[in-house]
């Protein structure tokens, strides 16, 4: 199974990805988390990367499109994945269809978390909370200021990618506000069909 899901920064796209890789068995591709271990190892991307991630700006389409282009290479993803956080950009939208193409692949589901952007903020100065108590470390664009451009970037660069896929009748939608466990099984109803 291929599926994609889209959502706001805080939408609960990760914690879905988790419960559906254990579900599945298929790996969650996530360019975020991609990108903060390039950032951690040093690697040139990250290097590259970590000032536009820490200011909360998206990172160039060519670097995230050729981390994804490498990534559905491996073995692991011959029975599906799940992309969370990719494609953020029309540009990268398009960039998947073309990968896709050349492998004779389609997507099975392209799924959209909504959450009013009110309740975002809360929810990852939540995650920040949560991550401290665990003895973690919070994230660097996990706070008001990095948060604020994130959500510009989601509804200028992001949102019209729910678009490209509503117009191609792709695009299912569910509402990311009700508790987590009906989030899931909206999800678990969409993926069954
Ligand atoms: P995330 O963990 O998905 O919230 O992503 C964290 C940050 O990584 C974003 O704010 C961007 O700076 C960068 N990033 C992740 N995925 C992408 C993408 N598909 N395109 C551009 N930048 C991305």
């Amino acid at each position: 199974m291929r599926l994609l899901l889209l959502g706001p920064p805080g939408a609960g796209k990760g914690t879905q990805a988790a419960r559906l890789v254990e579900k599945f068995g298929i790996p969650q591709l996530s360019t975020g988390d991609m990108l903060r271990a390039a950032v951690k190892a040093g690697t040139p991307i990250g290097l590259q990367a970590k000032a536009v991630m820490e200011a909360g700006q998206l990172v160039s389409d060519e670097i995230v499109v050729g981390i994804i282009a490498g990534r559905i290479e491996e073995p692991d993803c011959a029975k599906g994945f799940i992309l969370d956080g990719f494609p953020r950009t029309v540009a990268q939208a398009e960039a998947l269809d073309a990968m896709l193409r050349d492998k004779k692949m389609g997507l099975d589901s392209v799924v959209e978390l909504k959450v009013d952007d009110t309740k975002l903020l809360a929810r990852i100065e939540n995650r920040a909370r949560e991550t401290l108590a665990a003895g973690g470390t919070v994230r660097a664009d996990d706070n008001a200021d990095a948060f604020k451009i994130r959500l510009d970037a989601y509804h200028q660069q992001t949102a019209p990618v729910s678009n490209y896929y509503a117009g191609r009748g792709q695009l299912k939608t569910i509402d990311g506000m009700a508790p987590v466990e009906h989030v899931s099984k909206a999800l678990d109803a969409i993926l069954a069909h």
